[in-house]
């Protein structure tokens, strides 16, 4: 009996302690926190009865009303105990059964549960006092036994059924509580003088505590705070970066315009060189405010795939003189071999897809010092999609075999020490992966370091038409001899460096150019019944917009005038966002030379 007090008492101080830690910590509402919760203050009141029974036997002897009450109170803890145990076994370890099905369950084991605690409370009970033993006997402990035994061997055979969920942490209970019983049992079979249930169980309740899924509600509270102000920040980013790329954009289209106008007028060979070197460092400015942009937008989830009809050859015949400028004076001969049966018409985002052909091939120009570069595109057709197997192969620097997996992580520029002359920024892959990716494509690479390398990129295409529409292609030809004159244009931007290069652009067109610095004063121009064949607006002005300036000159019945949009904004989606706003197209700042021309042919020659 000394020993079952000393128990009792460690138990008791461990339970309190227990339900202290549990309830003072902030936890999620769940089934299983539910059921512990109600399990912890149970077995907290199981070990303040058993040691009433063991008093109450001890001061008034077996025969007292008192004793027995207490030790039919005693009992229907038990049950309690049990029963609750049965909804942790039904909720949370078979939980991949049906919602309706774990309710059948619980309704049976509340049914279990009425009929167990009203037999307990109206069968008889006898108690045993003898030599320090004491225990409960009679028809009310026996309906105990019988319950608690249907349960145990209900357990075990539901454990053999789910043997594979056996392993997982949250059957440990279960299975501590099985072989918990059979040990109190054997004990108490071998020293009966032992009363050890409710340290048992409160042994169970310590081992419970480390199986539920019990997270610290306010390391969650403090993680989430920490990820909401990481967000915050990484949208600053963004919104920064954008902003950037606006401001670093309009100084730029100054120095692109001037410098391209500039090639234009005669002036010494010595000084033309000169000029086609800013051009082209410009070029490469554009390129990295581009990459930077376009990695913050695939990183905010913004970058749209912008799906329209394309004809791939020409986009191949875009790329290849681009990809031969940049290879330039090298030893490289470079193969092309696009597949022909490649219907003429597919539908896809052909800007980013030459942009991903675009990057393959810019890097096997950039690390290939001498050989050949083979730009290879073919084809698998079934029903109406088109597979394009782009590769782009290089007898180039190649890639150690343990830095190939960090390819095409942002920033990470391989083996620096050795590409330490060619510039990168280390954002070309990146970006060339995740766009592959929003296309529902893949890219692999294969690569000896010191022979070579190829990129191979597959992607999905939609078959529109396998022949190409008849369309009037705009030819060289027709580039060169632009010739509006007669034709009146009128430009609207509130910066007057972008005016200047606007007007310095159009010079060579021989259009006749009126250029305005707000939306308000193009309005007033075109009241006044001036008459222009093409506007060209800026987007971003202060206190009207161009958009805004739009909507305000569509609402003058008479106005028929084409307005192509002008903005430094050159974030993907742009062209949709402005024709849909009602523009009749779109030209990116910095303008550049062949995209004005086709403007101009389009509006003031009737071209396409
Ligand atoms: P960048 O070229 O601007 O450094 P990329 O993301 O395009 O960035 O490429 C990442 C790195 O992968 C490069 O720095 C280079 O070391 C390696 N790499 C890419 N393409 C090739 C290639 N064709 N041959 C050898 N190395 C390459």
């Amino acid at each position: 009996m000394d020993v079952s007090l000393a128990f009792l008492g460690v138990s008791f101080v461990y339970i309190c302690f227990l339900n202290i830690l549990f309830f003072r910590k902030e936890h999620i509402k769940n089934n299983e926190t539910a059921v512990f919760s109600k399990l912890l203050i149970v077995n907290l009141f199981g070990v303040l009865i058993e040691t009433s029974c063991i008093f109450s036997i001890y001061y008034l002897g077996t025969q007292s009303l008192v004793v027995k009450i207490v030790n039919k109170i005693f009992l229907l803890y038990f049950l309690t105990f049990l029963i609750l145990f049965n909804d942790y076994v039904i909720t949370v370890i078979y939980s991949n059964i049906s919602a309706k099905k774990q309710l059948i369950l619980t309704k049976l084991n509340r049914v279990l549960y009425l009929i167990s605690s009203l037999m307990v409370i109206l069968l008889p009970i006898g108690i045993y006092y003898k030599d320090k033993t004491m225990y409960s006997y009679g028809a009310s402990t026996s309906v105990i036994y019988i319950v608690s035994f249907i349960c145990v061997i209900i357990w075990i055979i539901q454990m053999i059924v789910h043997m594979k969920e056996i392993k997982r942490k949250k059957c440990i209970p279960l299975i501590a509580y099985i072989i918990g019983a059979s040990a109190l049992t054997l004990i108490q079979k071998m020293n009966p003088a032992l009363t050890l249930t409710t340290s048992m169980e409160t042994f169970l309740m310590f081992i419970m505590y480390h199986t539920i899924e019990n997270p610290d509600i306010k390391l969650i509270q403090e993680l989430n705070l920490a990820r909401d102000q990481a967000e915050k920040a990484n949208n600053a980013k963004t919104e920064f970066l954008s902003s950037m790329s606006h401001e670093i954009r309009t100084p730029l289209n100054a120095i692109v315009g001037f410098s391209q106008a500039l090639l234009e007028e005669d002036i010494p060979d010595s000084s033309k060189d000169e000029i086609n070197d800013i051009v082209m460092a410009s070029d490469s400015l554009l390129e990295i405010v581009n990459g930077i942009l376009d990695i913050s937008k695939i990183e905010a989830n913004k970058l749209e795939i912008i799906n329209t009809e394309y004809n791939i050859d020409k986009i191949v015949k875009e790329l290849v003189p681009l990809t031969k400028t940049r290879i330039g004076e090298k030893p490289i001969e470079f193969k092309v071999n696009v597949d022909p049966t490649i219907p003429k018409v597919l539908y896809g985002d052909h800007t980013r897809l030459k942009q991903v052909i675009l990057n393959l091939l810019t890097n096997a120009a950039k690390y290939t010092k001498e050989g050949w570069i083979e730009f290879k595109i073919a084809s698998v057709i079934k029903n109406d999609i088109c597979r394009l197997i782009i590769s782009v192969e290089d007898t180039g620097i190649g890639i150690k075999p343990e830095k190939i997996d960090k390819l095409f992580t942002k920033f990470d520029r391989l083996g620096v020490e050795e590409n330490i002359t060619i510039e990168g920024t280390g954002l070309g892959l990146a970006i060339t992966k995740k766009l592959v990716e929003l296309m529902h494509g893949n890219i692999v690479v294969q690569s000896v370091y010191g022979k070579g390398s190829k990129f191979t990129v597959a992607i999905d295409q939609k078959v529109i038409a396998t022949e190409a529409k008849e369309t009037k292609e705009i030819t060289n030809a027709d580039i060169e001899s632009v010739d509006c004159s007669g034709k009146k244009i009128l430009v609207v931007d509130d910066n007057k460096v972008n005016l200047k290069v606007a007007e310095r652009l159009l010079k060579s067109y021989n259009v006749e150019v009126t250029t305005v610095s707000s939306g308000f004063e193009c309005i007033e121009k075109i009241n006044n019944n001036e008459i222009y064949d093409l506007i060209l607006m800026d987007d971003m002005m202060p206190k009207m917009s161009g958009t805004e300036t739009l909507h305000q000159l569509k609402k003058i019945e008479t106005f028929k005038i084409p307005v192509v949009a002008l903005t430094a904004n050159a974030i993907s989606g742009m062209k949709d966002k402005y024709l849909n706003e009602g523009f009749n197209d779109y030209l990116s700042k910095p303008i550049q030379k062949p995209e004005l021309n086709s403007i101009l042919i389009k509006f003031l020659k009737g071209g396409k």
